[in-house]
């Protein structure tokens, strides 16, 4: 049988389904299913996904060829259920063009409304119709609409005049009237005369008065509009093959500006801002479908209750809301309650919160779309939990129906609408961590500490951070670097804190010395006031009022059940008690990576800290480490108490130990002071340890083999306070981890230094405690050789930052410099360090789990790089048989979710 290309529906028939979203669109087959439960929709039809690729393949009059017969056939099935005919003078039949691919999608072709209208039609209209005006103002609407879509007169920049726009402005101003519904007859003849003269002007060609020339323009502008830039852009940006095409619909016209009885508008089954179970919309009376939205005329709302609470919004009265902006309840109550009937229908059937079209003709109600409505992540949350209650969902459906990203928003504050609606954008960098900030300008991270006390809120403005900032960026509200990536150190700290942050911001030049720096040319001071906004990357200038995030038991409930269905556990990253027991309220199952780097910087450890790296020999390292031994000791005290009987992944020290020394005259003096030694051997001491490649060299467990004093040192700390916590009935579960091993005999070595720490702090306390040692896999080595690591390590937790560095061989601090071209090009899809490597650094996850297996079949695995808290990354993981999967605090519920997906998903 010859391919089947178009879809017919109408009068209660349909040949498509609600199901075929693939090769019908989803506004196509939702056309299809309505018809099929008795919603009033007009009849139509849809051509196929798949003409859109043969169009792209095979050309327009090939495919127009291909089409001919299935299409005519399927305008004679309009023509009969409507008793009109296309291009008929006295009875013509209209139609709209719409395009509809699988998911909707900005971008692409607008709508032509009225096709198959011409100088007869319209007369045929009018007489039909009994109302000239109405037939006029329809015509002149076609032309304008062809004209601007099919015909390509749309201006393409914000700067060019719609030409339709300014004959229209012309005529009205020349008339002297403000409102389209004050135009009369003659002026809407006189509009579509000189709208056709500008489509002459314009394309070189008469406008088409043929109805089937105007129809297929129409239907190869749609497939067209797949191809234009804007559409290209949109699926690039949300991953949208571009083999999915789009469908067209072509439908018969109903009127929604035939009169006072008339009406057009759209509404939502529930409340899409924040899910409330309740009806709510928007309407005009005597309009079309653009006119609600262009915001011309103000939409009046569809119920009572909603026409009311608008009115109180807006500080309208009673007596004028009603007299000026009645509800469609009000205005035309039999309409509105068909209407109220038919979303209650479509919700009940479809199972989620519909967005609706609709146009009311002459007292009767015809549906043009319905479809899942968008909504924020709140809505998103309120309405899976109350579906969930009502039973029209099961668990399993609402958690998949949760976007875990989207969880993000309620994470986090966020900007105050009215607020942000007046602010304007400097520039845009990576959105390194969520929520919305405004703060004075500082450049300094002490500077952030004493406003911070002053009470005043600040905004930490650096070229990039060093753990030195650590202090500055825990007191500042947001941060915001001129250099680095998604997992430089500004963005994992600030992730880790939950704190705002825009890291690699475009065109801003830092001056710490004028204490001033310049983006895209204005000058700011230190003490001006920023606004940043993480979670898109905006710079903002000013103040920006923000507001809290808020959980509520709903939120709660969504958790619960995902942690019914998830395999996998979900650990935090967390190296302070705080940061521990945010992540514990947030469901975290305990700490899968705790970096101790970041404990030396507090103010008490950083000089015995620089001691121990600047000491020349290794008695003075271990002088300098008794010191550290107490304070370690108080650390890990305060993290073991926060995650009591749950397991905490203690990292050994890991970077490289120059960026804990002082780099300026200043702080060197007073080492060389604290030490009793000449600045100069300071000085010289601190030029020593300077690497060409430091991510590639002296750091990981090449420094506690270097320097094993340093490894006994935080074993201890850590074996001594789980044996003391144990008296308090505090459990410790510590697991000891080895950074960046490489090499089987170099994490042996380490394990071996442990172990003897261990046993002998056992045998001085008579007592002992469970433990692991594991390693990071996070050197491309390790993982190729994991059978062999697996022998001696009790765990593998996959540090994905620097895998996915070593892997790719890009530094993970300075890719901004070049990510977003190899985005923008099409390199890559999306940035490696936000979102797992599937192919690449996956495989060598997949891979070393494999073969760590084969050896130990009890191998525990989890992953701590950032990826841990990306949702496609951690259904990655589980595909591969991670035990859990460890991610900033504010992450543990993305994960949570995302976690159970997986699970789901299969
Ligand atoms: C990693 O490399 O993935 C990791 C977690 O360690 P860090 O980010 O501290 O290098
Ligand atoms: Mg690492």
């Amino acid at each position: 049988m010859e391919k089947k290309r178009v879809y017919t529906f109408g009068n209660g028939e349909a040949e498509g389904r609600a199901d075929m979203k693939n090769l019908l669109g989803g506004k196509g087959a939702n056309l299809a299913e309505m018809n099929l439960i008795g919603v009033p929709v007009p009849p139509g039809f849809t051509i196929t996904t798949e003409v859109c690729t043969e169009y792209n393949e095979l050309g327009r009059d090939y495919v127009v060829g291909l089409l001919k017969g299935e299409v005519e056939q399927a305008v004679a099935q309009i023509e009969k259920l409507t008793g009109t005919k296309f291009g008929d003078k006295e009875n013509p039949c209209l139609v709209s063009v719409r395009s509809g691919s699988r998911v909707s999608m900005p971008g692409m072709m607008d709508t032509v409304l009225n096709l198959g209208l011409n100088d007869d039609a319209v007369e045929g209209i009018a007489r039909k119709s009994g109302n000239e005006r109405f037939a006029w103002d329809s015509y002149r609407r076609f032309v304008q609409m062809y004209g601007d879509v099919v015909l390509g007169m749309k201006p393409q920049s914000k700067e060019d005049i719609d030409p339709f726009e300014e004959i229209m402005e012309e005529v009205k101003e020349s008339k002297g009237i403000e409102l389209d519904t004050d135009l009369t007859t003659d002026d809407l003849k006189e509009l579509v005369r000189k709208f056709k003269a500008a489509v002459k002007e314009n394309t070189g060609n008469d406008f088409p008065v043929n109805p089937w020339d105007q129809l297929w323009g129409a239907v190869c502008a749609v497939f067209d509009s797949w191809m234009n830039e804007r559409a290209i852009l949109y699926r690039k940006m949300n991953n949208i093959p571009e083999e999915w095409g789009t469908a067209v619909n072509v439908q018969a016209m109903v009127y929604g500006n035939m009169g006072k009885t008339s009406a057009t508008g759209v509404a939502f089954t529930r409340d899409a801002a924040t899910g409330e179970d309740i009806f709510n919309g928007e309407y005009l009376v005597d309009a079309q479908g653009e006119d609600v939205v262009a915001g011309v005329r103000t939409p009046q709302q569809i119920t009572i209750e909603g026409s009311r609470r608008w009115a109180k919004l807006q500080g309208i009265s009673e007596e004028e809301r009603a007299a000026k902006y009645p509800s469609l309840e009000e205005a035309l109550p039999e309409c509105a309650k068909a209407l109220i009937e038919v979303q209650q229908k479509l919700e009940d059937y479809f199972k989620d919160m519909q967005d609706l079209e609709f146009t009311i003709q002459d007292g009767k109600l015809w549906l043009l779309q319905t479809r899942s409505g968008k909504r924020t992540g709140a809505a998103m949350v309120k309405i899976a939990i109350d579906m969930l209650h009502q039973e029209y969902i099961d668990e399993k459906t609402a958690l998949i129906r949760c976007d875990a990203e989207k969880l993000d928003e309620l994470l986090h504050p966020v900007f105050n609408k009215k607020s942000l609606a007046q602010a304007k954008p400097l520039t845009n960098g990576l959105p390194a961590s969520p929520g919305a900030a405004a703060g004075q300008i500082v450049f300094h991270a002490d500077e952030a500490e004493e406003w911070s006390k002053q009470g005043k809120k600040v905004i930490l403005c650096r070229i990039e951070t060093s753990p030195e900032d650590l202090r500055g960026m825990a007191t500042a509200q947001g941060i915001l670097t001129a250099r680095g990536g998604m997992t430089s150190h500004a963005a994992v700290v600030a992730r880790g804190m939950g704190k705002c942050c825009v890291s690699a911001a475009n065109n801003v030049v830092i001056s710490y010395k004028e204490r001033a720096m310049t983006i895209n040319g204005k000058e700011l001071k230190e003490g001006d006031w920023i606004s940043l906004d993480g979670s898109t990357g905006l710079v903002y200038e000013g103040r920006i009022e923000t507001q809290d995030a808020e959980l509520d038991a709903d939120f709660n409930e969504l958790m619960e059940i995902a942690d019914k269905y998830a395999r996998m556990d979900v650990r935090t990253n967390a190296d302070t008690p705080h940061d521990a027991t945010v992540a514990r309220n947030f469901g975290a199952r305990g700490i899968g990576l705790c970096r101790t780097e970041h404990m030396f910087f507090e103010e008490n450890k950083i000089i015995p800290m620089r001691e121990m790296i600047l000491a020349k020999d290794e008695e003075g390292r271990r002088k300098a480490l008794e010191k550290l031994l107490p304070l370690q000791k108080k650390d890990f005290s305060g993290i073991f108490r926060a995650m009591d009987g749950l397991p905490v992944t203690v990292r050994l020290l890991d970077p490289p130990l120059h960026e804990f020394v002082p780099h300026d005259e200043k702080g060197q003096m007073e080492m060389a002071r604290v030490m009793g030694i000449s600045y100069k051997d300071i000085h010289e001491r601190v030029e020593g340890l300077l690497e060409s490649n430091p991510m590639l060299g002296l750091r990981g467990c090449r420094l506690g083999n270097l320097y094993p004093e340093i490894t006994e040192m935080q074993a201890r700390a850590i074996m001594e306070v789980a044996i003391e916590l144990k008296k308090e009935g505090i459990t410790a579960c510590p697991e000891i981890m080895v950074p960046l091993t490489g090499i089987v005999h170099e994490f042996k070595a380490q394990k071996d230094i442990i172990e003897n720490t261990i046993q002998k702090v056992f045998a001085e306390k008579s007592d002992s405690v469970e433990y692991k040692i594991g390693t990071m896999i996070e050197i491309p080595r390790a993982a190729l050789t994991a059978h062999k690591i697996a022998k001696e390590a009790d765990f593998f937790s996959f540090g994905t930052n620097d895998l996915t560095q070593m892997t790719f061989g890009y530094s993970r601090d300075d890719v901004a410099k070049f990510l977003p071209m190899y985005i923008d090009k099409g390199i890559l899809k999306h940035d490696p360090f936000a979102v797992l490597d599937q192919n690449g650094v996956g495989q060598l996850v997949s891979m070393a789990v494999q073969k760590g297996r084969e050896v130990r079949p009890t191998l525990k695995c989890g992953i701590c790089g950032e990826h841990g808290g990306e949702p496609s990354s951690v259904k990655f993981c589980h595909t591969v048989g991670l035990n859990y999967v460890s991610c900033s605090p504010f992450r543990v519920p993305i994960a949570r979710l995302a976690a159970a997906q997986a699970a789901i998903e299969g």
